[in-house]
């Protein structure tokens, strides 16, 4: 029976899947979230007697390059063809979109004669503003539903996903860009050699691409797990951004650390060749801060998994003990990082009895695999539960401020992550 015998980590038998940058055979865990839906499908009444699909949550760590990252289980166009998120709905998204804008044109010196592509432009959320400046610009967005929203600002969009094919073509056709740029996309994309190649392709010889994707050291000193999804395929430190960009052919020059999805990056590169811009301090500053935090060893990884279970198990206890003296616990909000959460943690209707979104796409719905139902924010103040526990963290300040209401009866917040905090 010595066969039977198992190992920790991958299971007997079944061959390591290639890292998706460097081919390296993916060997240590990450983190282990178990099996989760695919969190950005909100099921209607109408669906909640219908199989859901559930796929593992298994991220590993990549001993070759330390890119942290998940399988692609599900394709692009089964996920991205019909997106539900439309960026223009956040009115901090926008402001930020706009002071990138003005910033960028000030820094190329952009003018009617150049030209800015944005690779999943969305709902042309961003692109509006060079457009207002006069500078043309064209999107490249898979979702039809989302890109006609854009056409209809003005935005010229392609409905097409991105790499090395539409790059070709584009610069066939001599629509190569001053400025390339890519929010929130890096993540999402299962062949990224591919993807970061065509960026550079359409990159015109002097021009530059800025990319900004959550930032692995944020993620893992904030302790978000939950920003795990299936969405997100990839998980980038700077010194593997770095080294992604490098192989194909593009020189990271600059960085800047932002506040958006709980710590972001925006990178700034170039073609190599060409070497138009001085590199910055702050990038290799940046690198070494990774470096002192352990990220550049396998070691440096091992402690996330114990800490993520850490929380599971204090959030738990906390709801458990609510439940038992009869307390009524609602949730505030309904992203796609809630569905981990809940997953992970075996949260459901018991627990959490429902939640609410601002998002009119939304309310009606129910989280999916929880089903736990999604309503208008007005049910907290009709229900008055004893605790609201804030799903979307990140926006923990600005929700505070809106729900202060619930004072009036008693009523508490509760905030999962970083660590259980109840205020
Ligand atoms: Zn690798």
């Amino acid at each position: 029976m010595a066969t039977m015998t198992l190992s920790t980590g991958t299971a007997e038998g079944v061959t390591a899947k290639p890292c998706r940058f460097c081919g390296a055979p993916l060997e240590q865990t990450f983190v282990d979230l178990g099996m989760s839906p695919l969190c950005e499908t909100y099921p209607s009444a109408a669906d909640l007697n219908r199989r859901e699909v559930y796929y593992p949550l298994h991220a590993y760590v990549c001993g070759e390059c330390f890119l942290v990252q998940l399988e692609a289980y599900e394709t692009p166009e089964g996920i991205f063809s019909h997106y539900p998120y439309f960026s223009s709905y956040s009115d901090s998204w926008l402001k930020h979109a706009e002071t990138y804008c003005q910033r960028m044109k000030q820094r190329l010196a952009l003018s009617e004669n150049s030209f800015v592509m944005e690779v999943a432009s969305n709902d042309g959320y961003l692109l509006q503003y060079f457009v207002r400046m006069g500078v043309p610009v064209l999107g490249i967005e898979p979702a039809a539903n989302v890109a006609r929203v854009a056409e209809e600002k003005g935005v010229a969009t392609l409905v097409r996903f991105f790499g090395t094919q539409l790059a070709k073509r584009l610069a066939a056709e001599g629509r190569c860009a001053d400025l390339v740029l890519g929010n929130n996309v890096l993540a999402q994309v299962p062949d990224l050699n591919d993807f970061v190649e065509g960026l550079k392709i359409v990159l015109k010889p002097e021009g530059v691409l800025t990319l900004e994707f959550p930032h692995l050291l944020r993620l893992m000193e904030h302790n978000e797990f939950d920003t795990i999804y299936h969405e997100h395929f990839s998980y980038f430190s700077m010194l593997t951004a770095v080294r992604i960009l490098e192989t194909h052919g593009l020189t990271v020059f600059d960085v800047e650390e932002l506040g958006s999805h709980g710590g972001s990056l925006r990178v700034f590169a170039c073609r190599k060749e060409v070497r138009a811009q001085e590199v910055e301090p702050r990038v290799r500053e940046l690198i070494a801060e990774e470096e002192k935090a352990g990220l550049a060893t396998l070691k440096g990884y091992e402690n996330f998994a114990e800490q993520v279970k850490q929380t599971k198990w204090t959030l738990l206890e906390f709801l458990l003990q609510a439940a038992r003296e009869g307390k009524r616990v609602a949730g505030y909000g309904a992203p796609g990082k809630s569905a981990t959460l809940l997953h992970f943690c075996g949260i459901g209707k018991d627990l959490i009895e429902y939640t609410v979104d601002r998002s009119p796409h939304k309310q009606g719905r129910f989280l999916p695999g929880t089903h736990i139902p999604i309503y208008h924010p007005d049910r907290i103040r009709e229900t008055r539960p004893d605790y609201v526990v804030i799903l979307p963290w990140n926006l923990k300040d600005e929700i505070l401020q809106q729900l202060q209401y619930i004072r009036e009866w008693g009523g508490r917040f509760v905030v999962p992550i970083p660590n259980l905090t109840v205020c």
